[in-house]
């Protein structure tokens, strides 16, 4: 039996969620559901400097949004073991503070990190000079050569300083799902700052605690992180923790295939659900960016992708991310909604009543025919508002108005002559009309075109049964003789 995996997304809270960042939450969470383990979320928002306002909040909203929700809340038993409350959480590295202290006095104990005194513009001017000598720039150690004596009198005098660790010699060798065997010469690792002058631990100290602290068994993350992957195993090393599986996710890519940017589109979640893509429609995509199941179809159910998600498949390389796919995907899913579910999706998109049977029916019959929910507002237009056509738009090209007047007369007799009923389903009214049509030996231009046009205004519209449906009886009347007026 595989071991349940417990995965987490660690954002840092910046204000929006990153679609990368939703991709990493997905195959963090498809991997936890298929092994039957927890998904976390911990938010790493120990920057002071770089804290925005109500960001916390909005990014747990995205999420909930999104249906992806975390199975294990911040409780943690007095012997510092984890209890299971999946009700409550998620973590909160700020309201965790306490807990990384302890790790950095084992690790100046241990002498595996110590205190750094050098004030900002020693650092400055020292990176400056490294640069200009084409060397990485690092820490230069100036604080590890000195005296214990001194080290503990400028403590005592409370002098500002952070912890950095002590980089060993030697190398560090981690194994990463997607990318194979990676390796690093220790001396190309900075002292990292692990402890700011503020008393906060940094990304790097607090990462390691907290995957450790969490039981966090595979650790996904994108690419960009490689680099830190290094000290953090020897940080694990020194403290005596488990390494987690490793699988750093290739970037996402705009279509010309450089990096994600603003510039090029959105790269906040937030923005595509603004613009009308449905949840479950967005998961899918970007659930398998860079990784397809089965390479035969592109439309998957979560479930689905949970029981098929394999970390060892996803593509080395950078995913592009193509909107037209993402807007034939929404369509796909749009789709399957039934009449209630597509006034719901509706509802934030118009400001008509999605209530109002009419209104339903017309959203119904035009999901089939919108990529986004935004285009809702529009398409339900002709239904709300109608503009009665000019003769010769009625008129079909290949006949002329006296024949589309007779047509008109003709199937409005038929109309006004239906039970309600028809009414109750789009293929009643649809199965009526084409039987009149057969009945009569008409043609379906003949009849089918001014009725169209008559009831939508349109040239390019939903069909004549389709308006029939949403329109119901009365108000189709109104227009074919509307239109019957002109002829
Ligand atoms: N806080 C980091 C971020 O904002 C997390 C990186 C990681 O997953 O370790 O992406």
């Amino acid at each position: 039996m595989t071991t349940p995996a417990r995965t987490r997304i660690a954002p840092s809270p910046t204000g929006y969620m990153h679609i990368g960042t939703l991709r990493t939450s997905l195959f963090d969470y498809f991997l936890s559901k298929q092994t039957g383990g927890k998904f976390i979320i911990r938010i790493e928002d120990t920057d002071q400097e770089r804290l925005v306002e109500g960001a916390t909040e909005s990014l747990l909203a995205t999420f909930s949004k999104l249906g992806i929700l975390h199975d294990e809340g911040p409780f943690l038993q007095d012997d510092g073991s984890l209890t299971q409350k999946g009700d409550v959480g998620p973590y909160i590295q700020s309201e965790r503070l306490d807990i990384y202290r302890p790790y950095v006095e084992t690790l100046l104990g241990q002498g595996d990190a110590y205190p750094c005194f050098c004030s900002r513009e020693r650092l400055t001017e020292m990176r400056e000079e490294q640069r200009a000598t084409k060397q990485t720039p690092k820490y230069d150690r100036a604080c590890l050569a000195l005296g214990q004596d001194e080290v503990t009198k400028r403590l005592a005098d409370g002098e500002a300083h952070v912890i950095r660790m002590k980089v060993p010699e030697g190398q560090t060798v981690f194994e990463d799902v997607v990318r194979g065997t990676v390796s690093v010469n220790n001396s190309d690792l900075d002292d990292q700052v692990l402890m700011k002058s503020d008393g906060f631990p940094t990304y790097h100290m607090a990462v390691v605690v907290d995957d450790n602290l969490m039981a966090i068994s595979h650790v996904l993350r994108g690419e960009e992180w490689i680099p830190s992957t290094p000290k953090h195993v020897i940080l694990m090393n020194m403290l005596g923790f488990d390494v987690p599986t490793f699988a750093h996710v290739p970037l996402l890519l705009n279509a010309d295939k450089t990096k994600l940017s603003k510039r090029q589109g959105d790269v906040a979640v937030e923005d595509y659900l603004e613009k009308g893509y449905l949840p479950a429609a967005l998961i899918n995509f970007v659930g398998t960016l860079g990784f397809n199941p089965t390479g035969d179809r592109e439309v998957y159910t979560l479930q689905e992708l949970i029981d098929m998600f394999d970390l060892s498949k996803v593509k080395k390389s950078g995913a592009v991310m193509n909107i037209e796919k993402l807007d034939w995907m929404n369509q796909q899913y749009l789709k399957e909604l039934g009449l209630d579910e597509v006034a719901e999706a509706a509802r934030p998109f118009v400001e008509v009543d999605v209530d109002d049977p009419m209104i339903m029916r017309a959203l119904f019959v035009e999901r089939e025919r919108i990529h986004r929910l935004t285009e809702f507002a529009e398409a339900i237009v002709p239904y709300t508002g109608y503009d009665a056509p000019d003769a010769e738009t009625i008129t079909w090209k290949k006949s002329d108005a006296a024949d589309a007047k007779v047509q008109l007369e003709g199937v409005r007799a038929e109309i006004a002559g239906a039970p309600d009923d028809i009414y109750e389903n789009l293929s009643y009214v649809e199965d009526r009309i084409k039987a009149y049509i057969e009945k009569n030996e008409l043609s379906n231009g003949n009849v089918l075109w001014p009725l169209r046009i008559a009831l939508s205004g349109l040239q390019k519209s939903a069909s004549p049964f389709e308006f029939l449906w949403v329109l119901g009886r009365e108000e189709s009347l109104k227009r074919i003789d509307q239109a019957i007026a002109v002829l």
